[in-house]
């Protein structure tokens, strides 16, 4: 199963991926998360995409398609996988359709007052990339994460100034994808305001599991 998770940022593409992965057996590969290690290891890619990332703007299409490209490619990819935050352009979905088929795109509808809401709040295992939220998913000891002690930290990118960069972004440059996959009657959009739990719930029914 191929499936790619649409939506702004902050609509649960990730929280919804990490629980999706246990129950599917696919793996979650997150072009943030891929950006985010590089730039923790200060590789050649990360010194390019640090300061774009934390502006809220684009990694360029070339960059993030090779990058998707090479890690498509990889064993685990075999029987499908969940690509969250890729394609987040035309270009970059043109691209996909020559790297790999795609049989489903998950479309998460959320309202804006809820996607800032969501970001600020927002922390992440400095080691493992789980997320969390101070009030809707907050860890059980504050500032440190559930599953290996990791310190949380904010984003720059949650920081309210790149906030808005991103959902202008999202709005210009990432929303034109739901008419694009829906002419290709490949999307199904799911409401994803609710718990985990509950949205985790709709994209089962919707994707039919
Ligand atoms: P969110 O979905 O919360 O906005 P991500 O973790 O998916 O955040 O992405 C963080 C940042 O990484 C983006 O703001 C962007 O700078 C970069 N990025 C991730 N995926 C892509 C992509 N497909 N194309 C260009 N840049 C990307």
């Amino acid at each position: 199963m191929k499936l790619i998770f649409l939506g702004p940022p902050g609509a649960g593409k990730g929280t919804i991926s990490d629980l999706a992965v246990d129950k599917l057996g696919l793996p979650h590969i997150s072009t943030g998360d891929l950006f985010r290690a590089a730039v923790k290891d200060g590789t050649p890619l990360g010194l390019k995409v640090k300061g774009i990332m934390a502006s809220g703007g684009l990694v360029p299409d070339e960059l993030t398609i090779a990058l998707v490209e090479e890690r498509l490619a990889r064993k685990d990819c075999a029987k499908g996988w969940i690509l969250d935050g890729f394609p987040r352009t035309i270009p970059q979905a043109e691209a996909l359709e020559k790297i790999a088929g795609v049989d489903t795109v998950v479309n998460f509808d959320v309202a804006d007052a809820i996607v800032v809401d969501r970001l600020s709040g927002r922390r992440m295992c400095r080691s493992c990339g789980k997320i969390y939220h101070v009030k809707n998913m907050p860890p059980r000891k504050e500032g440190v994460c559930d599953v290996d002690g990791g310190e949380l930290y904010i984003r720059d990118d949650d920081k309210e100034a790149a906030i808005k960069v991103r959902l202008e972004t999202y709005r210009k440059q990432t929303a034109p994808l739901i008419d694009w996959y829906g002419k290709k009657g490949s999307l199904l959009t799911i409401d994803g305001v609710g718990s985990p739990t509950e949205v985790l719930g709709r994209f089962e029914k919707a994707i039919g599991r």
